[in-house]
């Protein structure tokens, strides 16, 4: 038999629960899948920092700002190339609305650090919750049972039923069984990025990167399939947040993770959070930042190199893509980052570090030796230091010595000292994709001849409708934000 809801939304990261927890506080009937048994999608592993103007938190730190001054600022961030390819009414839509929803957050007990500086932002619009994206998770996710919403993990949406032209239901694979799922005010597609789908990497962006993964291994872009399947125009699929040099996950669980998906402990965590001391704020940023940020640039053009696990130098390390590309295609898909004496001395404070979230904290090599063991390795040779990774030491000397060879030729330093540090292994990743359904500001998803494909919507990264949305905090605010308007507008009896 099948089972009726008024809205049937696909996913369950910070758009789908957003998109759920509001049409359910408007009154409808929602039933959210989320294919994994655990909610949170990329936004369980996100840092949190949330990008708005005109807030509150701004207001109470006197800072003046405007919809006009941000929506300037926002197209100073992405490469140029990208920025011209921005739906700038639908990114104006975005930031004219999310401050409404910053202002939504913390009815369901999230708080917020900050504004925090981030330039070009010629003023501070950052905002991150505390203690972390999980935060969004937990509370939405409570918001939503509150209102009588019904969340199914473990439920793979991998159909839309249409019937007379309209999208009417789904069908969800659940513990091996096909499910129908019928909608009667609609289907929200809320189901994440493809930054890990090799087959529309490949076809959108290009073959040569179809072997660079996702930071999340399950961004694979079913809710853009289904969108496609169904009749919507995907746009910008060839732009991507990376690829970029990052290291592998931390083994076991990380910090974040370990907070329980529990919106009384978060509440409680976010109570606490502004009365620990600056030392402690600091080890917690810090634990973050040698989690997930990424190596900066600036360590190769100074000289360090990159090599694979045979101890090999395989590109110009100052050249992106191709480093990623050339990286995705080594043994085991890793490689290391070799920094001599004069590097690990330079980067051991400020202003060169290894990784960074602007503005907020920097961690340089002495922070990855003690809080990333798994990812650095120190040794007083360079034949010890290659033994504490596998790597063949004469061929690591050998590599060491045809670059010395070459920056003496060029009147630049050589790899040389009594101090050596192999970071790594690190792999070449998408952080996000930029590709998405396209939407209005209904959130209706528009087939190719840009009508509306009737009782089916997009949310998130799934209908990004174009936008381009660069620099810190964008994502989040767009997820939550498309979320929580979306759920107020299917929940509607004007909604078609
Ligand atoms: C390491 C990292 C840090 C980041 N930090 C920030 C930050 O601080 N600020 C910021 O703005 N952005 C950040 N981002 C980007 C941002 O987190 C994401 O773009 C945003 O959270 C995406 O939200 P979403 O709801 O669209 O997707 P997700 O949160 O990924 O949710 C999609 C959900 O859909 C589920 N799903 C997929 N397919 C199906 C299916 N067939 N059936 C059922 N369920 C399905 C997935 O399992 C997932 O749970 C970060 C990204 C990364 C990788």
């Amino acid at each position: 038999m099948q089972e009726h809801f008024d809205v049937i939304v696909v996913g369950g990261g910070g758009s789908g629960l957003a998109a759920a927890a509001s049409a359910a506080e408007h009154g409808a009937s929602v039933l959210l899948l989320e294919k994994l048994p655990v909610l949170g999608g990329t936004t369980g592993i996100a840092v949190g920092s949330f990008t708005a103007n005109c807030t509150s938190l701004q207001r109470e730190a006197g800072v003046e700002d405007s919809l006009e001054a941000h929506v300037e600022d926002a197209g100073k961030f992405p490469p140029p190339q990208y920025e011209a390819r921005n739906n700038a009414a639908l990114r104006r839509f975005c930031l004219a609305h999310a401050a409404e929803t910053l202002a939504w957050l913390p009815s369901m007990g999230l708080r917020f650090h900050g504004p925090s500086p981030e330039p070009p932002n010629r003023v501070p619009r950052m905002h991150n919750v505390v203690p972390g994206a999980r935060a969004y998770i937990a509370a939405l996710q409570e918001r939503v049972r509150q209102h009588g919403g019904v969340i199914r993990t473990g439920a793979t949406v991998v159909g839309l039923e249409p019937r007379e032209g309209r999208v009417t239901g789904v069908i969800a694979e659940i513990e091996g069984r096909r499910r129908h799922f019928g909608a009667r005010r609609g289907v929200i597609l809320a189901a994440g990025d493809y930054a890990n789908a090799p087959a529309l990497i490949a076809r959108y962006k290009g073959e040569k990167f179809a072997g660079i993964e996702g930071i999340n291994p399950h961004a694979t872009g079913d809710g853009h399939v289904l969108a496609q399947q169904a009749g919507a125009r995907l746009v910008n699929m060839d732009i991507t947040y990376g690829p970029e040099v990052r290291f592998v996950a931390p083994p076991g669980r990380t910090l974040q993770s370990l907070v329980p998906l529990n919106a009384t402990v978060m509440r409680l965590l976010g109570r606490l959070y502004p009365l620990l001391p600056g030392w402690v704020l600091a080890q917690i940023v810090r634990r973050l930042l040698v989690t997930w940020q990424h190596p900066e640039d600036a360590l190769h053009e100074d000289g360090a190199i990159l090599v694979n696990q045979a101890g090999e130098r395989f590109c110009d390390e100052r050249r992106s893509p191709e480093r990623e590309i050339a990286l995705a295609a080594q043994p085991g898909k890793i490689a290391y980052i070799l920094l001599d004496e004069r590097l690990c001395e330079r980067y051991s404070r400020w202003p060169h570090f290894i990784s960074t979230a602007p503005q907020t904290a920097y961690a340089y090599v002495q922070d990855y030796l003690r809080l990333r063991p798994d990812v650095a390795v120190q040794a007083t040779t360079l034949d010890a230091v290659a033994g504490r990774r596998g790597i063949p030491a004469g061929v690591l000397r050998r590599t060491v010595a045809e670059v010395n060879r070459q920056r003496t030729a060029a009147g630049q330093p050589p790899l040389q000292g009594d101090r050596w540090v192999l970071l790594g292994p690190a792999k070449a990743y998408f952080t996000t994709t930029e590709g998405g359904a396209a939407i209005n500001e209904r959130f209706q998803v528009l087939d190719e001849a840009g009508q509306p494909i009737p009782g089916l919507y997009a949310v998130g990264q799934n209908g990004l409708g174009g936008q381009v949305l660069w620099g810190h905090g964008l994502h989040i605010a767009w997820a939550i934000t498309s979320g929580r308007l979306a759920g107020r507008y299917v929940a509607s009896p004007g909604a078609r």
